[in-house]
């Protein structure tokens, strides 16, 4: 089996509670809290789940720009805590992130020429006799002009200020792009140019994203397989087709309920899910869910589930999901 570009293992990001919050005496915030998945070569792993999950931190985690309370994360096989200068130089080219809001990511004061060329100019990657050139490469390559390269942020539009994120992001050839919630400002049609530009751009180049989104009709469709995360951990992940048409997690089926996605055979009856989420400051015993679940037995509350396979790439984090030994091996009588 050969090595995934990115394995993530036992991943935890633990803050300490600021102060002058309720509680004096430091509680711990368990952003993200255990969490395990891999993006192979070439794919799109989709992050999903309501505001304050964890989504961000673990975006963060992986362009080791937070380091983990515990846990590992392995670029090509070699753990990322453990790179020298000279490998740590070599990650920050090879993972870039695009961000939500290219307006306050991207400096004010800078052309688009200049946004797009400071990877290179710091990373010496270019003579600068070529600079010009691979600019104008870049803006076409993300579906801008060369005569837009010297206008300033203000002066594009929400969906072209993404674009020149993007060509930033690509400048220095990476091998994944963490993308946290990069159309999620956008209006809906420019919001799918964003998303095919990056689907385009990803067949042409063989990168591998990480696409953050709080929504699921937004990863569906550029996404081959989606995490689905609450409170720190993920709780179901598969396949696409799988997890949106076969969901076995409350909470999947929940968040699909009120996703308008794209096949309107699956569309169910809206979940309404009772509470708020939980503080990740103090989450539930058992099954974090368990205080929003409609199927909530006792044992949910007092044993919490671990992310097992119901099926050949179909993780699920739940008691009442239907085991795998059941469902292909029934026991013998
Ligand atoms: P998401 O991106 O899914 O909305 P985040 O990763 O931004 O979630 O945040 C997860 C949790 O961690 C939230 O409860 C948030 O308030 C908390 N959090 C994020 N950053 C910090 C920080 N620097 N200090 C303390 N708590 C934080
Ligand atoms: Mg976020």
């Amino acid at each position: 089996m050969s090595i995934p570009l990115l394995q993530v293992s036992g991943l935890k990001k633990h803050y300490p509670m600021r102060s002058g919050l309720l509680r004096a005496g430091g509680g711990t915030v368990r952003a993200v809290d255990g969490v395990d998945f891999a993006v192979a070569r070439g794919e799109t792993l989709g992050l999903v789940g309501e505001s304050g999950c964890g989504k961000s931190t673990v975006g963060r985690l992986l362009a080791k720009l937070l380091a983990p309370t515990s846990g590992t994360i392995c670029l090509d096989g070699q753990p990322i805590d453990r790179l020298g200068s000279r490998a740590t130089r070599d990650f920050r080219r090879r993972v870039q992130m695009v961000f939500q809001d290219p307006y306050s990511s991207l400096n004010p004061r800078l052309t688009a020429a200049r946004i797009v060329a400071e990877p290179l100019l710091n990373y010496g990657r270019i003579p600068r006799a070529e600079l010009h050139e691979r600019l104008q490469a870049l803006f076409m390559k993300v579906g801008l002009r060369a005569d837009q390269m010297q206008r300033y942020p203000h002066e594009f539009s929400g969906g072209q200020r993404q674009r020149v994120g993007i060509a930033r992001a690509l400048a220095l050839s990476p091998s994944l792009i963490v993308c946290d919630e990069p159309v999620s400002a956008l209006d809906v049609s420019v919001q799918a140019q964003v998303i095919n530009l990056m689907m385009d751009l990803q067949a042409e180049l063989g990168l591998s994203y990480l696409f953050i989104a709080h929504d699921l009709a937004v990863v569906e469709h550029i996404s081959h397989r989606i995490a689905v995360m609450y409170l720190g951990k993920i709780v179901e992940l598969a396949d696409k087709h799988r997890l949106i048409g076969a969901p076995q997690h409350p909470y999947t089926q929940a968040l699909l309920s009120a996703a308008p996605v794209a096949d309107a055979a699956i569309r169910r009856q809206r979940i309404v899910l009772s509470g708020d989420v939980p503080s990740p400051a103090q989450p539930p015993a058992g099954c974090r869910f368990h205080t929003r679940c409609p199927h909530a037995l006792p044992r949910c509350r007092s044993e919490e589930p671990r992310l097992r396979d119901v099926a050949p790439g179909h993780a699920v984090a739940c008691h009442l999901a239907p085991s795998t030994d059941a469902a292909v091996d029934p026991a013998p009588a």
